[in-house]
């Protein structure tokens, strides 16, 4: 016997668009209707959905996973609290995520994760200038050897760092294009996905002419180029947005949000709070990623909302929700903006299983309190979250 939750009256944002007055049924395996008149029969708990709005989990497209486990673990519990049920990380320890792929798959209380695993880069480029090490390639022929140990440790899709430093205001040896070129080729071969980090406007043509499926930020080093733009339209190449993660915490302002706050653990607060010096994060960044990313929605790209979070001065689950608030500062109606952060991540990434509201699909669910589809900044009036269907415990720290 499954638990049933019967949300009555709710406005649905089904991950494409919002349905007033419909009641949604659903148990710890799946979604099992959404109608107007929902029969709430036998043992089932009720919620009155009235003035609220219900969200699919939502999907965090570009975060990363800290190495050490106890970070891990909280990064990914901090994301669930937000409603982030998915996330996708965009590189990682391989045997991190293997563990934290596990504990997803048995308690609710983390969130659900596909990810790159070891990154493609150059002998010391990023991120390597953080520390560490990483297997790295530095010629094309050894692009296949290197794609086939990703697919061994369990990568989920490839990705590939394009980055001469210009981003970070440093300098980071990065790859000839021809290693570019071969390194997409051996992730299609492989059957794999292939994300490039390329925030520089050259970078993003190299990428683009390589055949990359998607671009994991928006570009920031200049305002938007036409061809860029058009070209990423006519192949269908994605891109993260990953606006926040060139946003200043004074910009944003998110750690003094009570909704914020509350609930993001201590650590996490003081992270999203933190000042980043202008040297290594020029307001131009943001300024040209807004534009970058409203023209390349306006031209039918599709947009998928990331964050980098646990980057400085963002934080897991909470920064998604500045996210959706800055696609909706570019120029992104609230349905479109949801779309990029549930829907859309969802169908780029193969995940059949969430991303919209419909019967037979998990029940990864967020109630939020008000109206959405008029003010974005409701998704933090966050009430209860579940994941496959249990609900999460939302602890309060302060
Ligand atoms: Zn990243």
């Amino acid at each position: 016997m499954h638990m049933r939750t019967l949300i009555a009256n709710a406005t649905v944002f089904n991950g494409a668009r919002f349905l007033p007055g419909t009641s949604v049924l659903f148990d710890d395996e799946s979604i099992i209707g959404v109608e107007a008149d929902l029969d709430a029969r036998g043992d089932c708990r009720v919620i009155d959905g009235r003035s609220h709005t219900l969200l699919p989990g939502l999907i965090d497209a570009h975060v990363h996973t800290p190495s050490i486990l106890g970070f891990a673990e909280s990064s990914l519990r901090n994301a669930v609290v937000f409603g982030v049920t998915t996330v996708i990380d965009l590189g990682a320890e391989p045997a991190v995520v293997a563990a934290m792929k596990a504990r997803a798959a048995v308690t609710p209380a983390f969130a659900d994760l596909r990810s790159a695993g070891v990154v493609a880069t150059a002998p010391g480029g990023h991120p390597l200038e953080l520390g560490g090490e990483l297997p790295t390639l530095s010629r094309p022929e050894e692009a296949p050897a290197f794609v086939a140990a990703r697919v061994a440790d369990g990568s989920d899709f490839l990705k590939i760092i394009l980055e001469d430093g210009t981003t970070y205001g440093i300098e980071s040896p990065t790859f000839d294009y021809p290693v570019v070129e071969a390194l997409t080729k051996a992730g299609h071969d492989a059957g794999l996905l292939v994300v490039a980090h390329a925030a520089g406007q050259g970078f993003a043509r190299w990428a683009i002419r390589a055949g990359v499926d998607v671009l994991a930020h928006a570009v920031v080093d200049e305002p938007p180029a036409s061809d860029v733009v058009s070209a990423l339209a006519d192949r269908g190449t994605a891109v993260m947005s990953t606006l926040t993660v060139f946003e200043a915490a004074e910009r944003h302002q998110l750690w003094t949000d009570p909704r914020v706050a509350t609930y993001l653990e201590p650590s996490f607060l003081e992270r999203l709070s933190e000042h980043v010096a202008p040297k290594h994060r020029p307001a131009t960044q943001i300024e040209n990623g807004l534009r970058f990313i409203r023209a390349c929605h306006d031209a039918g790209v599709p947009i998928l909302a990331g964050t980098d979070a646990p980057n400085p001065a963002t934080a897991p689950g909470a920064s998604l929700h500045r996210e959706l608030q800055l696609l909706v500062e570019s120029g992104f109606s609230t349905a479109d903006a949801l779309a990029a952060a549930t829907s859309r991540p969802a169908g780029v990434f193969g995940l059949r299983d969430r991303g919209r509201i419909a019967a037979g699909l998990r029940s990864d669910l967020v109630l939020v309190a008000g109206e959405v589809e008029r003010d974005i900044s409701h998704t933090l009036e966050i009430r209860n979250v579940w994941r496959q269907g249990v609900e999460v415990e939302r602890v309060r720290h302060q």
